[in-house]
């Protein structure tokens, strides 16, 4: 186990910072906590908890998590932490969460994220389950253009959903999760089908999926921002699973022509009769009513 984690620590190259510019000033070094402030607690998650921190030498933000290795290992997900940090820290992208860099002793991992203000877009649902026109059009402007990145890139996300949606300082969109939340559904969610309300019918089938499983959970998404719940939800898994595989999406008269034809677009049985994500950008409801 130890030789796993070291080989993770020397596969990544280590990057301090020490200047004002940011974590990525390419000064060669490793951090370790003591380069930090901790500040309090924002969030607990399955495998430790998120504190709001700064560098000591630079004050600059950030969001540490910071993961226990023994849980980790107890749940054989070492894989896939280290897919999320390869994945993440090659990512540069104003609506995807930056992960600036990482670090390591005896019991933890430390991922030194980017500071996202608003918390997770899920939380913000809750307060106020739908959202306008506008807001929603622009979330799904800068989805779409944050997969076509994600695309050209060769990364897939496969779980685009609110609970893994951060919030900037101005409400802009954060990508968060890559790689990782898909082996670790999140509990959080209260829905009764939890995650399976994103899932893709391809997926479900066990058929090869590709990067068009993005373009699903995008359509999922519009319209739970704007109805207020997923369009597969129901009482009981097999009745989500069978939404999901006809495509049964029925739509509240309250949603607007250009979202429906926007959202039927991108719920299909056959992901090459989707919409491509360049042309979900020129879709003329996101462009009508997206503030970006
Ligand atoms: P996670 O373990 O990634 O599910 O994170 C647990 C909680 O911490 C989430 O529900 C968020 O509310 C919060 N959180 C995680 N990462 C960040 C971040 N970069 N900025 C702000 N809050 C975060």
């Amino acid at each position: 186990q130890k030789k796993a984690w070291t080989s993770l620590f020397f596969f990544f190259f280590l990057v301090a910072a020490t200047g004002q510019t940011g974590p990525s000033t390419p000064i060669v070094r490793r951090f370790t906590i003591d380069d930090f402030e901790i500040g309090r607690p924002i969030g607990k998650g399955k495998f430790g908890n998120v504190y709001l921190a700064r560098l000591k030498k630079s004050h600059f933000i950030v969001a540490l998590k910071v993961l226990f290795k023994s849980q980790i290992e107890k749940e054989g997900l070492e894989h896939q932490l280290r897919r999320e940090i390869e994945i993440q820290a090659h990512l540069q992208h104003h609506s995807i969460l930056r992960l600036y860099n990482h670090f390591h002793d005896a019991r933890r991992v430390y991922l030194i994220l980017e500071y996202a203000p608003r918390g997770e877009l899920y939380k913000e649902l809750q307060k106020s389950p739908t959202f306008d026109e506008q807001h929603t059009a622009t979330v799904m402007e800068e989805l779409a253009d944050a997969l076509t990145y994600c695309h050209e890139k060769k990364v897939i996300h496969r779980d685009v959903k609110p609970e893994n949606l951060l919030l900037g300082l101005m409400g802009e969109v954060k990508m968060a999760d890559f790689g990782w939340s898909v082996h670790t559904p999140s509990l959080r969610r209260k829905t009764m089908c939890g995650t399976l309300d994103y899932l893709p019918p391809e997926m479900i089938e066990g058929r090869t999926y590709n990067e068009k499983i993005d373009l699903c959970c995008l359509g999922v998404l519009c319209y739970e921002l704007l109805v207020g719940n997923p369009p597969f939800e129901s009482a009981s898994h097999s009745e989500t699973y069978r939404g999901i595989l006809k495509v049964d999406v029925r739509f509240p008269a309250s949603i607007p022509l250009g979202a429906r034809d926007l959202i039927s677009r991108l719920l299909r049985y056959q992901p090459s009769k989707q919409l491509p994500l360049a042309q979900v950008l020129k879709h003329t409801w996101v462009q009508a009513y997206s503030w970006r």
